[in-house]
């Protein structure tokens, strides 16, 4: 699935592509694309047969004008240093769009988890926190999941981070179970922001999630809450994907049955009453709405023009490449950035962190509350500067996250 470009090129390509819609000085636009941090560590791990193995990671920290750096950590073979600088850049301005007061890290271990035991990848884990320990902290750089990492993952973080420090550190990372100080609402965040995105869109359009037609790359954490959510709300799921392969029903999928098979099968592949299709091709199905919710870098120049959809709901991100959203542009397909349409799960994290520094815990229907307000707020600025403007959702989304971030830049002095 991923390609040769490099996402960091990417990611720096669409901070100048919107930097002429900001009121940004162009001296501070300098500052904002490049990471003001990269640590590489190698972590060596006892292996459950005795031999040791060592494992690459990676802590980018892009900028901290506007709060503490805030960041996932993702362990993947394919993790490199040039991904791990993009989706720290992404982060500081998706921080910036949803406006909570973080700037952007992520993290990354070159590893294919799915090899390890329990206890391998709790070392790991642990090793990699005690090599970035002095870099990370509840004031200046908190984790979360990112793919293929989990709540449980958070917890060992929690842990191992307290343990050095010796002090209980709940705020030092966030998306962790509940009994370790999590936040209600935290697991599906993602899922429920860019659904929240996705009706407001849909009101601009007229348009009622019944019979609106969906298809959604990714069965993870945030594809499949999302394919959950959607359906509740009455939208039609026609295909779900995941690394083995894509199913389609033109009748509808049901999330419930689709979960079942995964759970027992591994793989949503081979679902009854479903037809099996090349995993990329979901890509190119005729549906209202595709959401690509696995890795980067999936619509490029080579399948762009293939891509029926109306709407691109970016849920993964990095997902389509700049090429690629000139030619979505042109064919008038709006994409939905993911800066905002994810920024879910970094919303309920702050909220998380807020709630594990007062030590005072949410309800549910508080945090879904104040989620709802956030992405709402978010989409209705993005989508009335785009209209004003006459320029795209991303273009949009990352004028008013340099405006922000310029703003807190040139106020601290950085440059005066
Ligand atoms: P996850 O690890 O829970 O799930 C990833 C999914 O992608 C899995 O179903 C996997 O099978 C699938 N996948 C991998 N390779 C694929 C391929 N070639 N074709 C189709 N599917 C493939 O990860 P996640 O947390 O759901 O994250 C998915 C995307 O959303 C990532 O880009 C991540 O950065 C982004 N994201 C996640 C969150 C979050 O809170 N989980 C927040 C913001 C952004």
């Amino acid at each position: 699935m991923k390609n040769s470009q490099n996402p960091f090129k990417n990611a720096q390509n669409q901070i100048d592509r919107a930097a002429k819609y900001s009121d940004c000085d162009s001296e501070i636009i300098k500052v904002l694309k490049e990471p003001q941090k990269v640590l590489e560590v190698n972590i060596p791990i006892e292996m459950d047969n005795g031999k040791v193995q060592i494992f690459k990671g990676f802590r980018a920290q892009h900028n901290n004008y506007r709060g503490p750096y805030k960041g996932g950590i993702r362990f993947h073979p394919d993790v490199n240093v040039d991904e791990v600088k993009a989706l720290a850049t992404w982060m500081t301005f998706k921080c910036a769009t949803v406006n909570i007061p973080f700037g952007g890290s992520k993290g990354g271990v070159i590893v294919d988890s799915s090899k390890l035991s329990e206890h391998e990848l709790k070392h790991l884990t642990q090793g990699y926190i005690d090599k970035i320990f002095e870099f990370i902290g509840p004031d200046t750089d908190i984790p979360a999941p990112d793919v293929y990492t989990n709540p449980q993952i958070m917890a060992w973080i929690m842990d191992e981070y307290s343990h050095i420090s010796r002090i209980h550190s709940p705020g030092v990372v966030t998306g962790k179970p509940l009994e370790n100080e999590g936040s209600l609402g935290r697991g599906t965040a993602t899922a429920q922001g860019a659904a929240y995105v996705l009706y407001e869109y849909l009101k601009t359009k007229t348009r009622e999630p019944k019979n609106t037609t969906v298809a959604i790359q990714g069965f993870g954490n945030a594809g499949a809450n999302l394919t959950d959510i959607l359906f509740h709300k009455g939208f039609k799921i026609i295909a779900v994907s995941d690394s083995r392969g894509a199913i389609v029903n033109k009748e509808g999928l049901d999330p419930h049955e689709i979960s079942a098979h995964k759970n027992k099968k591994g793989s949503v592949k081979g679902l009854s009453g479903s037809k099996s299709i090349p995993a990329e091709k979901i890509l190119e199905l005729d549906v209202d709405i595709l959401v690509p919710a696995a890795l980067e870098n999936v619509i490029t120049k080579s399948n762009a023009n293939k891509i029926k959809a109306s709407c691109v709901l970016e849920v993964a991100n990095g997902p389509t490449t700049p090429e690629a959203d000139d030619m979505l542009t042109k064919k008038k397909i709006d994409v939905l950035p993911d800066i905002l349409s994810n920024a879910g799960g970094v919303t309920v994290s702050y909220f998380e962190w807020v709630q594990n520094r007062s030590r005072y815990y949410w309800t549910e229907e508080e945090v879904g509350q104040k989620l709802l307000e956030k992405m709402t707020k978010a989409f209705l600025d993005i989508h009335n500067f785009m209209a004003n403007k006459k320029i795209t959702y991303r273009q949009s989304a990352y004028a008013l996250a340099i405006d922000r971030i310029g703003k807190a830049v040139k106020s601290r002095g950085i440059l005066n």
